[in-house]
């Protein structure tokens, strides 16, 4: 059977990625979280100090953008792909909430996100992919064969974004969660390049009120839908 790529996008701690895994997995496809590269490259220039601190330097981070490598590595203990960013497994301490409160206005350079795209398109060459991120159903993969673009209340999403980081062992209060969470979906909406919206083609999922397992279901059967037609 031929297939598909899949994008999802939509606003942050939507549980895109949780049902991009659950779906990968079971179309036998590839899982890529695109916000793990940008938390990357933030990591990056935080660590350098060109982001976070007193002053920012965005013109330093584009300098050393080409330095950066990034690779999705399978762990198949975890059963998906950790980030990598120049060997070192970074996949905890780019969803702390430090990076998440820097990460929007790295991903508003443009020269991060065409270095980005242009990776991204070439992991969907072969197609077999589910990606999810801000971009993909507009710019990444306008062709794409199904487009999700997922919704929830702010409230909903702080609290589900919350409970993740305490889990985690982060010590957090929900309020400045749901200010990032606002604040980032304000910036990615906002931004002059490659703006966070609908894609005229996606179809709008709202799952405030909706469990895994019904989103999961749901999502299986429009993927099975398109992929059966080709
Ligand atoms: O998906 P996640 O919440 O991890 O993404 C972190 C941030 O990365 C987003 O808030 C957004 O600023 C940026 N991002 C983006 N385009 C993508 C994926 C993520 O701008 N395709």
């Amino acid at each position: 059977m031929k297939k598909i790529i899949i994008a999802i996008d939509g606003y942050s701690s939507t549980g895109k990625s949780t049902i991009a895994k659950q779906l990968s997995k079971s179309l036998g496809y590839v899982y890529v979280d695109t916000g793990a590269m940008y938390r990357a490259i933030t990591l990056f220039a935080m660590r350098k100090g060109y982001i976070g601190g007193a002053t920012e330097d965005a013109e330093a981070l584009v300098q050393s953008l080409s330095e950066i490598t990034l690779v999705f590595k399978y762990n198949e203990a975890l059963g998906y792909a950790e980030m990598y960013m120049d060997g070192e497994n970074v996949e905890r301490e780019i969803r702390t909430l430090a990076v998440s409160q820097n990460v929007s206005r790295v991903a508003a350079i443009e020269e991060v996100r065409l270095k980005l795209v242009e990776m991204q398109k070439q992991m969907g060459a072969e197609k077999g992919i589910v990606m999810d991120g801000r971009d993909i159903g507009t710019v990444v993969f306008p062709e794409a064969e199904l487009k999700i673009f997922m919704t929830a209340s702010p409230e909903k999403r702080a609290y589900r974004r919350y409970k993740e980081l305490l889990d985690r062992g982060e010590d957090v209060n929900y309020e400045d969660v749901l200010h990032n969470v606002q604040k980032r979906d304000h910036i990615d909406s906002h931004r002059e390049f490659s703006p966070l919206k609908k894609a005229v083609d996606a179809i709008e999922f709202d799952n405030s009120d909706m469990g895994l397992e019904e989103q999961f279901e749901r999502m299986y059967n429009f993927a099975l839908r398109v992929i059966e037609k080709q």
